[in-house]
């Protein structure tokens, strides 16, 4: 069985954005990072974002805000970041507390500078299949890992397991726009086992750890495994049974060292193209120019 590693796909990526960083010295795209609260979860995603956006030559500020602030130092702190030219991108920890008027932010934020693929333009624009919209970042890196590893979408049976916003539904628009096959299952599918079982290409995003065993897998299907979950032990895990799944697999990606390592890498990469399509509107230089052009 093959391990899709997502390390050779985020070094690809790395390339990408150094080149842009090298060739334009004196532009330097930057992450605002928008934190309310202390969250384990979020805390530890900001520091990988930090550490691997550094690595890629690129910079992540970040805003940290009380878990009680006000809805209106909140959007006081949003609508600045949503302005500063030297912004280009924005990502929001979600969920945010619930005195924090998310539609509203929601409404206003710049969908040139939405990395997550969050608003409403952007959520349109996936489902269109518009080249210049942001899909959420996750469901992008499954895409990245199928396409660098030349796994064959088109005309492909892929099943989904999650409908979520921010991954099976963006995702199943994505492998649509490749020609995929796509169904989309979830907790209330029917014999989720059969369905499962039919596909080439299997994408759990569960949030159950090791719940995908070899029988939801067809022989020689490519598993791909959203999931970051806590097993029994406290170790991270994925929503696949590893020991399970390479049973039946032909190729699967690990969990670390999967999707996650991808997601990153994607949020940078649409960091580089934010930056490039802000500069479009107000060109820096002529040499940005040349190169829009
Ligand atoms: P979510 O919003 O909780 O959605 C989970 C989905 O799984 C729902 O659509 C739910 O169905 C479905 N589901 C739950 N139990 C099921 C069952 N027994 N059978 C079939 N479907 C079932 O989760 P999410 O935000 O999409 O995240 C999914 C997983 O991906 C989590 O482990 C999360 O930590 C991980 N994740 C990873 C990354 C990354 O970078 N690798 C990023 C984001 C999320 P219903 O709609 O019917 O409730």
């Amino acid at each position: 069985m093959q391990e899709l590693r997502g390390k050779i796909i985020a070094d690809q990526i790395k390339g990408e954005c150094l080149d842009f960083v090298g060739q334009y010295n004196g532009i330097l795209p930057a992450l605002a990072i928008l934190r309310v609260g202390h969250k384990e979860a979020d805390l530890s995603y900001e520091r990988s974002i930090k550490k691997r956006f550094m690595d890629f030559g690129l910079e992540a500020k970040d805003y940290e805000l009380p878990e009680n602030v006000s809805n209106e130092e909140f959007q006081q702190v949003f609508d600045f970041i949503n302005q500063d030219p030297e912004i280009h991108g924005i990502l929001v920890m979600r969920p945010l507390p619930k005195q924090i008027d998310e539609a509203a932010m929601l409404r206003k934020m710049n969908p040139l500078k939405d990395l997550d693929g969050i608003t409403d333009a952007n959520v349109a624009g996936v489902m269109r299949g518009d080249a210049d919209a942001f899909a959420p970042c996750t469901a992008q890196a499954v895409v990245e890992i199928l396409k660098g590893h030349q796994i064959e979408m088109a005309g492909k049976e892929v099943c989904i397991i999650g409908r979520s916003m921010v991954v099976g539904k963006p995702l199943s628009m994505l492998l649509l726009q490749e020609n995929a096959t796509v169904t989309v299952c979830h907790s209330k599918t029917e014999d989720l086992k059969a369905v499962a079982s039919r596909a080439d290409i299997l994408v759990a995003a569960i949030g159950k750890a090791k719940f995908i065993s070899s029988g939801y897998v067809k022989e020689d299907a490519t598993v791909i495994d959203v999931g970051i979950n806590v097993d029994e032990s406290g170790n991270l895990c994925g929503d696949c049974d590893w020991d399970q799944i390479i049973l039946k697999a032909g190729a699967a990606t690990p969990v670390p060292g999967g999707v996650g390592t991808v997601t990153t890498a994607v949020l940078a990469k649409h960091l580089v193209q934010a930056a490039k399509l802000q500069m479009k509107l107000a060109p820096i230089d002529d040499s940005v120019d040349e190169y829009l052009s």
